[in-house]
Formats: structure tokens, C-alpha cells, sequence
């Protein structure tokens, strides 16, 4: 590993003043078997020839980088490169950590994957995980997302999920973590609490994030095949910041790439209407970590809004809150509209459809090109639009090409 992923996070899971693991103390001992299993198996000679293996025979990798030629042109100036984690098994990046995460159970004696979804992407990949290993799984989902998300709902029901309606509170995502964890407690000794991105308690953000590894390192060596050169911009949308964080990784010795997370800013900057927490947030605590939050009048985590709703969470990885304060990454944003309009230029322009999350960092692409001439710009196209395109089309229509 590179030197900065050597020396960041600290042993107890510190990015600067961000990190560190606030538990519940029945779970102090789980997370620390946890951390030490990591440290120990996953140097194993054995671990890593098992997920290499499942790289290149199960999940496709690794995945191309394409010249966006036809967007390149149509945009002026830089010239714009996808990592296309869209080609990955089950259409995005989340099941580079959820397999890794499955092996490191298995290697630890666990029988059950579980884990809190929102929109359903983090519950397929964990799912799809747990069908490959033979594994229990438990998927804690609440019931406003269930009824939204039926397509997802039903990939995880026939992939052998047990699927956990959750109906207090808000009913959502933020509630679903809290009823994952009330019923983590009770087995934590057989199961691994799979979280979902770069958050939660250490040693989550470091253990995803260096699985997520991978993504980056591919995209540096077929960008310089491809080129001669590195990229001069690496960009990716940030939700709780997993896949920003898998190609940041493999890029972030080279100091001479800049790197740009871009959040979801929504309808507007009201607070509500968006989900840009480096943006408009401020430091706090939420589900187990120190980071950046949105808070409403009370302190509590505000209500969020994108289109997207992969990036739907009022806090955010607390090593994006880390290099956004050191300056080592750029944090900008880009909206509802501009994402729409990026998923069609996509689609129209180079056969790709491209999912809505994704296309932030896409139009922020398309937006900055110009400002770049005679440079590149990498961005890592995070997943695919499939899941997208009812809600796409029955909202927006077609985006003018029909
Ligand atoms: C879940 C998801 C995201 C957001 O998660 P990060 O942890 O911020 O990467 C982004 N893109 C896609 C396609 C997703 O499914």
C-alpha cells in the first residue's frame, strides 16, 4: 500500500479528529474482533488469492476505463474518462466490499451477513454476497423505501434475503440502521453487521475503503496504459463516499491529481432540500462516528433530499471530513437538474446509462471541462442507470431526444 492508506486511519480508527468508533458497550468486544480478524486474515496469503479470485471469475474485473470521446467533444476543453464500475456484477461498485466483507466473515466463522438498506443496492450486493457463500442474510429496510423500491425488493427476496419491514420513526434509512443494530446485539457472535459505505464505527471506513482499493488501483494502471500520463482530475459523487474513496485511494500520493467529491445539493441549499453535507454541514456524531452532519434546529440529523437516493444521508465517510479539511480533496456539488441532465447525455451521447448517483460526478465533468483545456478528467462511473429509468422516464420524460 501506498504511503498515506499506511498512515491513515490511526489504530483506533482516527482521520484527524474524525473517526473513531462511540459504541454501545456490548458492542466494544465485537467491533475489536472485528478490527484484529481484519488486520490478521485479510494480509492472509489465503484471503487475498480467495478475492482475487472472485474478482476475475465472479464479479467481472476488472472493469474498463473508457474514453468518453463523443461527451468530450460536445463539452470542450478536458478530455473525460469513466472507470465503469457500471460493468461490475449487479451494476455498481457496492459488491467489491460486500464480497470482501462476506469472506472476511467466513474466515472469521460467521454463518449471517446483515445490514441496513435505503433505496436496496447495498441490500442486493450484500444479499447477492450471502447467495455466493451460502450464507444467512438479514436486510433491515424501512417501509417507505419498500414500497418505493419494488424491483430491489424483490432481487433480494430471490436471492435468499430475509427482508426486516422497519416501521417507527421515519421509516426510512436512518431507521433501518438503528433497528440493524438493536438486532446485531443480540447476534453479534454468528453475524457480521455489513455496513454499507466508508461510515459506521472503526474499523468500517478504513476496512471499506481499502477494499474498495481496488477500483482505484485498476483505474491508475489503465489510465496510464491508455495515456502515458495520470489524469489531472479524478472525481466521483459521495454519498457516504465508498466509491469516491476506492478510486481517491489509488490516486492520492500522486499530489499532482486533483480530486473532487461531489455531493448532491438537491432542489436548493435549503436545508431539506439537499443532501451536500461537506457543503453545508458542520462537525458532529452520528451512528457511531465523528464527522461532518446535517443538522436541523435541535442537533439532530436533518431530513435529506436527492434524486438520487443512493446519496440520501445526512452525514458523510469521516475521511472525506478529513481531506477536505487537510485540502488533500475538493468537495463541490452538483444538482437535481444537472445530474438529469448528465444521465441523458450519457445515455444519448455514449450508450451508457448511467445510475442518477453517478451522474453527479458526470456533471461536474461536463460542467468543469471547459475550464481544462488540453487536460483530462477521470470520473468513476459508480453504477448503472437500469434501476433508474422508470422513475426517469415517468418524471422527466426522455430529456428532449424523443
Ligand atoms: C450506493 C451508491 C452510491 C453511494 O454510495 P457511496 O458510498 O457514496 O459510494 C453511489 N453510486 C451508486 C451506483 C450506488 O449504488
Amino acid at each position: 500500500m501506498t504511503s498515506y492508506l499506511k498512515t491513515h486511519p490511526t489504530r483506533d480508527g482516527y482521520f484527524g479528529s474524525y473517526g473513531g468508533a462511540m459504541l454501545p458497550p456490548v458492542l466494544v468486544p465485537h467491533f475489536q474482533a472485528i478490527a484484529e480478524a481484519y488486520d490478521r486474515i485479510s494480509n492472509s496469503a489465503e484471503f487475498i488469492r480467495d478475492l482475487r479470485y472472485i474478482r476475475k471469475h465472479f464479479q467481472g474485473r476488472p472493469t474498463p476505463v473508457s474514453y468518453l470521446k463523443n461527451l468530450s467533444g460536445t463539452c470542450g476543453g478536458a478530455q473525460i474518462y469513466a472507470k465503469r464500475e457500471d460493468l461490475n456484477h449487479t451494476g455498481a461498485h457496492k459488491l467489491n466490499h460486500c464480497m470482501a466483507e462476506a469472506l472476511l466473515a467466513r474466515h472469521m466463522g460467521k454463518t449471517k451477513l446483515m445490514a441496513e438498506t435505503g433505496a436496496g443496492q447495498h441490500g442486493v450486493a450484500l444479499a447477492t454476497a450471502a447467495a455466493y457463500f451460502g450464507m444467512e442474510c438479514e436486510i433491515h429496510m424501512g417501509e417507505i423505501d419498500i414500497a418505493k423500491e419494488a424491483p430491489n425488493v424483490t432481487r433480494m427476496k430471490l436471492l435468499g434475503a430475509k427482508l426486516v419491514p422497519v416501521g417507527f420513526g421515519g421509516r426510512s434509512l436512518k431507521e433501518a440502521v438503528d433497528s440493524c443494530f438493536q438486532s446485531y446485539v443480540a447476534q453479534a457472535d454468528t453475524a457480521l453487521f455489513a455496513i454499507g459505505s466508508v461510515v459506521g464505527p472503526h474499523p468500517f471506513p478504513m476496512m471499506v475503503r481499502n477494499f474498495q482499493h481496488v477500483v482505484g488501483i485498476e483505474a491508475r494502471e489503465q489510465f496510464l496504459e491508455m495515456t502515458g500520463k495520470l489524469p489531472d482530475i479524478v472525481t466521483a459523487c459521495v454519498g457516504g463516499g465508498s466509491n469516491a474513496m476506492g478510486i481517491f485511494a489509488g490516486f492520492i500520493d500522486d499530489e499532482d491529481v486533483a480530486l473532487y467529491g461531489i455531493e448532491p445539493r438537491g432542489t436548493s441549499s435549503a436545508l431539506g432540500d439537499h443532501a451536500a453535507t461537506i457543503t453545508y454541514g458542520e462537525d458532529g456524531d452520528i451512528h457511531g462516528f465523528r464527522t461532518m452532519v446535517l443538522k436541523d434546529a435541535d442537533g439532530n440529523p436533518a431530513p435529506v433530499h436527492t434524486v438520487a437516493s443512493g446519496l440520501d444521508y445526512p452525514g458523510v465517510g469521516p475521511e472525506h471530513a478529513y481531506l477536505h479539511r487537510s485540502g488533500r480533496a475538493t468537495y463541490a456539488w452538483a444538482d437535481d437538474k444537472e445530474a438529469l441532465a448528465a444521465f441523458f447525455a450519457l445515455s444519448r451521447q455514449e450508450g451508457i446509462i448511467p445510475a442518477l448517483e453517478s451522474a453527479h460526478a458526470v456533471a461536474f465533468a461536463m460542467r468543469e471541462a471547459k475550464n481544462h483545456p488540453g487536460k483530462s478528467i477521470l470520473i468513476n462511473l459508480s453504477g448503472r442507470g437500469d434501476k433508474d429509468i422508470d422513475y426517469v422516464t415517468q418524471n422527466f420524460g426522455f430529456g428532449g431526444v424523443l
